[in-house]
């Protein structure tokens, strides 16, 4: 889907044809042209041919009905994958940045896929629209967007914040800014261009460890962007933005959920603006859960010295909901 190619279609149409096909892509939310009434017959079987409104898709829902899974099957036989998780008073999208990911995270599905290419703009926004499709019979939208699917955000920047515009435009989706968010492995280039960024989304930076060569092991983008750097920038992003972050802190069973990489955490954390998000792993193939029990003292440990903490529910982990785990299941078996 994109607005240039819509345009190109409606060339030789009156000019109010355009605004009339965005307000029933984005508002009406139309699968198919022919369900567009203010649109004459000829016009409406042009656009099905030329510009179809078909996202090719499958759904995987879980049974509680709180968390759908989309994949998407793009034209060129690459999958992404978009997740929705609904709340009482929200539904969240988490969105793809890229198809695959260059950065190899060892506990990450996508890393071990490999870098295919970037998601181009349309294809960001089309993931919001597939679930703001869905949810309309529920007499429901989207309220906020989440860029935590597959890919890293920040290496795909210039289409990711076109995208967020687009979904926080107010004549397309109008979703706040403050409703927004941005997850980054640590591209420091990424969140500096971010706290130049008119739109105030919020920043995630993926931590997973409170020290540098803990964080290597797990995450070779520290290599080059060693931690201290990244926390100075992060630093300055929040003075300039006046902007909580939050840290996301992935709990692997041994290997970064002992006391010792608590108080290593307080230490990095104390006085910054931001709080952390404990997120339990999902098994992808290495590495264990951490139990309960350590769970809870690592987050008493953070909570005692005065470190906020909120913890993450694994949404959706029987149908393989988190970072990558379907497209990397199902991208062999792709028909
Ligand atoms: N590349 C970006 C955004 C995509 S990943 C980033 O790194 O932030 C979104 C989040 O899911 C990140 O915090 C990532 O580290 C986490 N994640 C990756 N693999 C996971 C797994 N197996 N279990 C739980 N979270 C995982």
């Amino acid at each position: 889907m994109d607005f240039e190619l819509l345009k190109r279609v409606l060339e030789n149409e009156p000019g109010y044809r355009y605004k009339q096909a965005v307000r029933a892509i984005f508002l009406e939310l139309a699968d198919d042209w022919s369900q567009v009434s203010v649109l004459p017959k000829e016009l409406k079987s042009k656009l099905n041919s030329e510009f179809p409104l078909v996202i090719n898709h499958t759904l995987y829902e879980l049974s509680d009905g709180t968390t759908v899974k989309a994949l998407i099957h793009l034209s060129d036989g690459n999958n992404i994958e978009a997740v929705l998780m609904r709340h009482k008073d929200r539904n969240t999208v988490c969105v793809s940045s890229q198809a695959g990911c260059s950065m190899a995270c060892s506990f990450c599905a996508t890393g071990r896929l490999g870098y295919r290419r970037n998601l181009t703009k349309f294809e960001i926004v089309m993931q919001v629209l597939l679930f703001a499709r869905y949810l309309k019979p529920h007499q429901q939208g989207v309220t906020n967007v989440v860029v935590m699917g597959m890919g890293e955000p920040m290496l795909n920047y210039d289409n990711v914040i076109q995208a967020l515009r687009i979904v926080n435009s107010k004549d397309i989706f109008g979703i706040g800014a403050r409703k927004i968010s941005v997850s980054t492995c640590g591209i420091i280039p990424g969140i500096r261009r971010l706290s130049d960024e008119e739109m105030d989304i919020n920043l995630a930076i993926s931590l997973h460890a409170p020290e540098g060569s803990l964080r290597s092991k797990l995450m070779p983008v520290n290599n080059r962007f060693p931690l201290d750097d990244l926390m100075s920038e992060v630093k300055k992003y929040i003075s300039k933005k006046r902007r909580r972050v939050m840290f996301e802190y992935l709990l692997i069973s041994g290997v970064n959920d002992s006391k010792d990489c608590s108080m290593q955490l307080v230490k990095l954390l104390k006085g910054v603006l931001g709080f952390v998000n404990l997120i339990p792993y999902n098994y992808t193939g290495e590495y264990s859960v951490s139990d309960k029990q350590t769970v809870q003292e690592f987050r008493k440990t953070l909570e005692d010295n005065g470190i906020e903490v909120t913890q993450r529910f694994a949404h959706g982990r029987d149908i393989s909901a988190a970072c990558g785990q379907l497209a990397a299941q199902r991208v062999v078996s792709k028909k």
